[in-house]
């Protein structure tokens, strides 16, 4: 069974370091090859406290996204659990260069534990066992940052990781499920942070027109404005089916 659950929904500073929402990214499974998406802070945890238990010594690989904190933190523990503590050299890290360079955050004494690094770049496909997955172009979110197109057993399920809206971004991401980072609840023009607003978030799923639409990775606002409630009235707006994911939340993806 093929399915995607949402380990952890905290976005930006304050919900993380809170801890309001768990932050421990996502674990994506075709019942084959299992895929851990962005590892933040409390995701080793989770996953193994998780029903029933996301066992991070089958995982096949680790995807980052980009390297920010909230994506990231718990990476070198998860390639530490992922290789048997170093013990069985295996698993592919899927990472943009800059998370492995200058102040990497995958730590270079763990990265030969790996059955290897594969590079992000821009409009590339990646193959880990029988899941493939195809970056877009890089987001616009200061550090170097992918989201992806899974293809899952003939679904396309896209994920919109942190960027600033840009006008080709729906076009990039045309999956029948949709998942978005959409951290604040209403667009600020200067936001140094670049997120996604409900307000893009509503441009996009009007354009991509998925089967479904997931709203995830939460700042203050939208944790305020409750999620669910938001993900209601954009569903009644758009005539798309429209949720907000929730701590643990798992999408069966033969189902949808
Ligand atoms: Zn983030």
């Amino acid at each position: 069974m093929s399915f995607f659950k949402f380990v952890g929904t905290a976005g930006a500073r304050f919900v993380v370091m809170k801890q309001l929402r768990a932050s421990g990214g996502s674990w994506l499974s075709t019942g084959e090859t299992n895929l851990c998406i962005d590892p933040g802070p409390g995701a080793l945890v989770r996953c193994l406290h998780s029903k029933p238990t996301l066992d991070p010594s089958c995982l096949s690989a680790i995807l980052l996204t980009h390297r920010h904190l909230d994506h990231s933190a718990d990476v070198n523990v998860m390639i530490e659990a992922m290789t048997e503590g170093g013990m069985k050299r295996r698993g592919i890290l899927f990472a943009p260069q800059d998370a492995l360079e200058e102040d990497p955050v995958v730590l270079r004494y763990l990265r030969k534990n790996l059955e290897r690094i594969e590079i992000l770049r821009e409009n590339k496909t990646y193959q880990v066992g029988d899941l493939s997955f195809s970056t877009a172009k890089r987001h616009h979110h200061g550090v170097e940052t992918y989201g992806a197109n899974f293809n899952v057993k003939d679904r396309l399920v896209s994920m919109i990781t942190d960027t600033r809206f840009f006008n080709e971004l729906p076009d990039l991401y045309p999956g029948e499920i949709l998942i978005l980072h959409v951290v604040r609840l209403k667009p600020i023009g200067d936001d140094p942070i670049d997120h996604l607003s409900v307000e893009d978030a509503k441009v996009i799923i009007r354009k991509v027109r998925p089967r479904l639409a997931v709203l995830t990775h939460f700042g203050m606002t939208m944790i305020r404005a409750k999620p669910w409630k938001v993900a209601a009235e954009m569903e009644n707006e758009l005539g798309i089916k429209v949720i907000a994911a929730s701590d643990g939340l798992k999408i069966d993806l033969e189902e949808v």
